[in-house]
């Protein structure tokens, strides 16, 4: 609250010191956000070098802003002279002061007092909106995610977070269905727009850093692996040189374990225990020669852009091979590579050094089915 409080005592004190003219600043009411009835002023003290400046003013309610942000309860809650008494008075209601950008706290106010503008992020769910940049995260989420977390509004950020998580989800059957729908939407756009169609992991990795949202880190720290490799993300450019370490430390483990994955595999049974060998060949070389057209890809590509769609993949493969396979080897190795699916899956927060900092249900479904294979 160091800020907050530097900035009330700056305008407990004004004419002190002589004015200047980069001292000089236009003051705007809030079109939205000035209520008549209100009964405190918030003022944004404008860090943008244009002079003169501008200084947004919003005319709000202090039982709002203390109902949902413990820090404004605090300030408010304490004998209400103190607060009054030291504060400058304009239009019959103390002004304070908030160091934090315009843009941040009118995304902020409109979260308390529009809480449905909030929800309006159309996301990835919703079908391709001729040409706009929805692959990006809302500039409002970050301001109000930010200030909430600042002013400690934990029923605000708990919204944001949850819709944040509807994107970067925790569990493998959202992480499939959002694949699906930007499976479906992608030939319904131009080529040259296919890369607005892909939600930014870059984007959600610095809000996720910036204010504490480790749930929503794996997922995204996975996109970009698979986006680096299709050259279509720009999204490193966002990260401090220490998380572009954990992103590379973590990549690479990702894909080391994917290819162990696939020589234990290979190097297995290879066939189901009740395998009844129907099949005009032997099933064990069958899904042999399918491992072999795995590792092939792997040594081609160097690895794989996407070892949850590869795995995904391979069903199909099993499906084409027709009665090469008997059908209980078809149905086991099918479960397999479910199972393969899921492990990986729970496996991203360890990869990128974040076992310790996401919420102990992290990949945990409730519905424990293979949602990919409808
Ligand atoms: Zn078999």
């Amino acid at each position: 609250m160091a800020d907050l409080d530097s900035a009330a005592n700056a305008s407990t004190h004004p004419g002190k010191r002589a004015r200047t003219e980069s001292d000089a600043f236009i003051v705007v009411k809030s079109q939205d956000l000035w209520f008549p009835k209100g009964d405190i002023i918030i003022r944004t003290t404008s860090e943008a070098a244009v002079i003169p400046r501008t200084r947004m003013m919003y005319k709000v309610h202090k039982d709002i802003l203390a109902l949902h942000c413990t820090a404004f309860a605090d300030i408010f809650g304490g004998p209400q002279a103190a607060f009054e008494g030291v504060s400058e008075q304009d239009e019959g209601a103390p002004v304070m002061d908030l160091p934090d950008a315009e843009e941040d706290v009118s995304a902020f106010l409109k979260a308390l007092y529009f809480p449905t503008e909030t929800k309006l992020h159309p996301g990835v769910l919703n079908p391709y909106l001729g040409g706009e940049k929805w692959n990006l995260i809302p500039s409002s989420y970050h301001g109000t995610l930010r200030l909430a977390t600042k002013y400690d509004a934990a029923g605000i950020r708990r919204l944001i977070i949850e819709a944040l998580l509807q994107e970067w989800p925790t569990v493998l059957g959202q992480w499939d269905r959002l694949r699906q729908a930007l499976a479906n939407t992608l030939p319904l756009v131009p080529e040259e727009n296919h890369w607005s169609c892909y939600p930014s992991s870059g984007n959600m990795i610095r809000l996720a850093m910036d204010c504490n949202v480790p749930d929503a880190l794996p997922s995204a720290f996975y996109d970009l692996s698979c986006a680096v490799e299709d050259e279509r993300d720009d999204g490193l450019s966002l990260l401090t040189s220490k998380e572009l370490c954990t992103f590379t430390t973590g990549q690479r483990a990702l894909y080391t374990r994917f290819s162990n994955m696939c020589r234990d595999f290979s190097n297995g049974a290879c066939r189901s225990e009740t395998c009844s060998a129907q099949g005009k060949s032997d099933c064990a070389d069958v899904m042999g020669e399918l491992w072999q057209t795995v590792a092939a890809f792997q040594t081609v590509a160097s690895r794989p852009s996407d070892p949850l769609a590869w795995i995904g993949f391979l069903p199909q493969c099993v499906d084409a091979s027709g009665a090469a396979l008997c059908s209980q080897c078809q149905r086991w190795s099918k479960s397999e590579f479910i199972k393969m699916r899921k492990a990986l899956w729970k496996e991203l927060p360890g990869f990128f050094s974040l076992a310790n900092s996401v919420t102990t249900s992290w990949g945990y479904e409730c519905e424990d089915r293979g949602l990919y294979y409808p």
